[in-house]
C-alpha cells in the first residue's frame, strides 16, 4: 500500500529548524500499515531534511556550522543573476538534501532515542512550506 500525506509549516528562513518527528510518527501510526518505509520530501530548492538530536546546544552548533561552510555574505553568481540574495540558501539546501527515508516496524519509526527528524528552512525570508510524506508498506 502507498499513502501520500502532507505536513504544512510556517517557517522563518535563515536556517530555521523544525522538529517534525511527532507529525511523521502520527502519520505512520494512523496509516494502518505495520511495516515499511516513510519518505519525507520538501518541494523547493531552499529547504532540507535530516536528523539531529534536537536540543538547543546542537541546534546552535548546526546553525553556526552552516554559516562557516556556506557563508551568507560570500559572492554567489545566483544573486548576481537573480538579485534574490539567496544563493547561500540554495547551496546549503543542495548539500543537505531535500528528503529522508526512515523504516518503520510495528507502526513505529526505527529512529534512535535521541534522533529527531528535522526540516531546515535555509531561505532568506518567511515561507509556507509543504512537505510530502509518502508511506509505503503493508
Ligand atoms: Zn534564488
Amino acid at each position: 500500500m502507498v499513502k501520500t500525506e502532507q505536513i504544512q509549516l510556517e517557517t522563518e528562513g535563515f536556517c530555521d529548524l523544525h522538529d517534525i518527528t511527532g507529525e511523521v510518527s502520527r502519520k505512520v501510526r494512523d496509516s494502518g500499515m505495520k511495516s515499511g518505509i516513510v519518505t519525507v520530501f520538501v518541494s523547493g530548492a531552499t529547504g532540507g531534511i535530516t536528523t539531529i538530536e534536537y536540543e538547543s546546544g546542537l541546534v546552535q552548533d548546526f546553525r553556526k556550522f552552516w554559516e562557516k561552510l556556506v557563508p551568507q555574505d560570500d559572492f554567489y553568481a545566483h544573486n548576481a543573476r537573480w538579485h534574490d540574495g539567496n544563493g547561500f540558501s540554495h547551496m546549503r539546501a543542495s548539500i543537505l538534501g531535500p528528503s529522508i527515508t526512515v523504516p518503520f516496524v510495528d507502526r513505529k519509526l526505527t529512529l534512535g532515542t535521541w534522533q529527531q527528524i528535522i526540516f531546515v528552512d535555509f531561505d532568506n525570508k518567511n515561507r509556507n512550506r509543504t512537505l510530502i510524506v509518502q508511506i509505503m508498506g503493508e
